[in-house]
């Protein structure tokens, strides 16, 4: 087979005692997954079902970069979160296949051009420009859900420049990880290499070139984040 041009790199995540690395196939966001989240940006939860948006793959970014501040924004926010990757497909999954199909976890950042989102959301229009940002699906290495264990009230936290933004727990989530996969296999296929970032908690807010952004979730490797000048 041959291209056009030079295909682009497969975006992968470490995982934590292994060699192999993690290839990323598609990634999915929950919106409002903390109630306390939801009501700092002024919005309803609705608990009877998650919401989702997208992020492309290649907005995969590894823990400890450096990102330019992004183009097309004056609200660039942070917010910390639990991601879930599928290990094996499932499609119409019982919440046991659920639990199955979770490799691991890891420790998260979506970045957002926050004015670009609520630009978007008031004018009823997708939130593409606000959400799938370049670099804005930043990860640490993946930890197998056999060696984290049971999610209960682990901590969930990020720090910018050191000084605490976020600072909650796992049992606050709306919708259970496992609840989030049988929801969204009611609508993919979903498959080894699929992502699923599951809300944020309180606190986000906005960063500025030269910050250094920190977070972590117990029991998982720590994330980190630099923010640069824009290009
Ligand atoms: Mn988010």
């Amino acid at each position: 087979m041959t291209y056009l041009f030079e295909t682009p790199e497969i975006n992968t995540i470490p995982v934590q005692g292994e060699a192999a690395l993690f290839p990323v196939h598609r990634i999915f966001c929950v919106g409002r997954n903390y109630a306390a989240h939801a009501a700092e940006m002024g919005v309803e939860v609705d608990r009877d079902a998650p919401f989702y948006f997208t992020k492309t793959p290649s907005a995969t970014l590894a823990t400890d970069a450096t990102i330019p501040y992004p183009p097309g924004t004056e609200n660039f926010h942070y917010e910390m979160e639990l991601a879930l990757v599928i290990g094996t497909p499932v499609f119409r999954a019982t919440q046991d296949q659920a639990a199955d199909a979770i490799y691991g976890y890891c420790c998260a950042l979506d970045m957002t051009r926050r004015d670009l989102q609520l630009v978007a959301r008031s004018k009823q229009r997708p939130w593409d420009l606000g959400k799938d940002v370049e670099h804005s699906a930043v990860f640490a290495p993946i930890t197998k859900a056999s060696d984290f264990g049971t999610i209960a009230n682990q901590r969930i936290h990020l720090e910018v420049n050191g000084e605490t933004k976020q600072d909650s727990d796992l049992s606050k989530l709306i919708h259970s990880v496992t609840d989030v996969v049988v929801d969204l296999s009611k609508y993919y296929h979903l498959r080894a290499g699929d992502v699923i970032l599951t809300g944020t908690p309180e606190g986000v807010g906005p960063v500025i070139a030269g910050d250094i952004i920190t977070g972590g979730i117990d029991g998982l490797a720590p994330i980190k984040l630099s923010l640069g000048t824009a290009e």
